[in-house]
């Protein structure tokens, strides 16, 4: 077979079809006297959301030819007191200057790992800095180098939804054989909801084992915040049927859903989605598959069930980073995640062709907050002596997040997991 020349098709970054754009559009067309409101207009912090606004002091200018070894040299000031995590779906500019890479259970686990660290600088999103402020010690104190860095995964279930959730299962009488598993990608307040009502956190590494587990402990499950690993987690892995799942939409009165249908459902699934992964489609496999014989389709388990049913291989970012390394030569990948990874997969496997899945997907928009500007500005700031953008979890909500994650952490062979 010939060796294929390496390319990734990317769409326009930014083009204003993401998900994330088309919400504040529509919001901003409706102001409303809330802290949401307040919060596009650069002004405020949502209580209720994990999104954050803007950083206080100055910014570089994104123009600046100094940023790099003002980043380096802000580092080198900081030696072991700093600590840089990097998401797998961050920039290059940023992972450049990361000391581990990872996925966000990987990166919370090895700030834990490294306690002689002041400070752990998380190039993610809010609920894994809260992740690593969770399982490092109090004298660590978390960074994000942005606090608009949020996940609007995580921010699709709010506590208050949840609790109201909560009461509607205990009214139709099923909360007691009800056992909630929440992703990884959530929020401390929710994963701290799981630990209160004898749940636990899952990875899309250990779904299925957490799945497993849960349906031990009780006849159904709650899962939050992602719909489209649920039920693949439910179906696919766990035989169940989809009629074996209904979704319960917090929008709506009472999930939207019968007191009958909650009591004859195994799996409650929480409407939320990843606004990446959800905007790949069934039909952009078969047009890959014309386009580019041959091709092999991997996907990520938060893209939705038609999806990840038509592909070759579902997997965590961890998965598909080493399946496709482990590849023979010359074979051709059509890859559904987010595109920074892809980008990178592509310039780490150039005896492979890596193409884009979907061309009208773009980049987390909230992962791309964090940028070089942002990273030379907090780690500037920690060399003065400034702590900013520090991520706390109170110790109420922590204790019982850290329930929930050592319930996940005692399943056999999850102490590796990936998400
Ligand atoms: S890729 Fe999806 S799940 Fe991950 S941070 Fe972005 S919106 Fe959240």
């Amino acid at each position: 077979m010939p060796v294929l020349t390496p390319q990734v098709h990317i769409p326009f970054p930014f083009s204003g079809m993401n998900v994330d754009n088309m919400q504040m559009t529509d919001l901003r067309l409706e102001p409303k006297p809330t802290p949401l409101a307040l919060l596009l207009l650069g002004r405020d912090a949502d209580p209720d959301s994990e999104k954050g606004v803007e950083c206080p002091g100055a910014l570089p200018q994104a123009s600046d030819p100094d940023l790099v070894a003002r980043a380096t040299a802000a580092k080198a000031r900081l030696g072991d007191r700093v600590f840089i995590l990097g998401h797998h779906y961050q920039r290059n500019e940023v992972i450049e200057f990361a000391d581990v890479t990872g996925d966000s259970f990987k990166l919370a686990q090895q700030a834990a790992a490294h306690p002689e660290a002041e400070y752990i600088v998380f190039c993610g999103v809010h609920f894994m800095a809260e992740s690593a402020d969770i399982l490092t010690a109090d004298t660590q104190a978390v960074v994000l180098p942005d606090m608009a860095a949020g996940c609007s995964m995580a921010d699709m279930a709010a506590i208050n939804q949840v609790e109201a959730c909560w009461k509607t299962l205990k009214d139709a009488g099923i909360a007691d054989v009800t056992v909630p598993i929440t992703y990884m990608n959530s929020t401390a307040a929710i994963k701290a909801f799981t630990g209160r009502n004898g749940g636990a956190v899952c990875t899309s590494s250990n779904a299925r084992r957490s799945l497993e587990w849960a349906f031990e402990q009780g006849e159904k499950v709650l899962f939050l915040p992602d719909q489209h690993l649920g039920r693949n987690t439910a179906v696919l892995d766990l035989g169940l049927s989809l009629e074996d799942c209904i979704v319960f939409n917090p929008m709506l009165p009472n999930g939207g859903v019968s007191v009958e249908e909650l009591r004859a459902a195994k799996m409650i699934l929480w409407r939320g989605h990843c606004s990446v992964h959800a905007r790949f489609t069934a039909k952009a496999i078969a047009d890959v598959r014309a386009q580019v014989p041959g091709v092999n389709v991997i996907v990520h388990p938060e893209c939705a069930y038609e999806v990840v049913s038509n592909a070759d291989v579902v997997g965590s970012t961890e998965v598909i980073i080493a399946t496709i390394a482990a590849a023979k030569p010359g074979t051709a990948w059509a890859v559904g995640t987010e595109l920074n990874l892809v980008k990178r997969l592509a310039q780490d496997n150039p005896d492979k062709q890596i193409v884009f899945l979907d061309h009208s997907v773009c980049f987390c928009a909230t992962m791309n907050r964090i940028d070089l500007p942002h990273l030379v500005w907090a780690l500037e700031s920690l060399a003065d002596g400034n702590l900013v953008n520090q991520i706390t979890v109170d110790p109420d909500t922590a204790h019982w997040a850290k329930v929930a994650l050592d319930r996940m952490l005692s399943l056999p062979g999850t102490s590796t997991v990936r998400d």
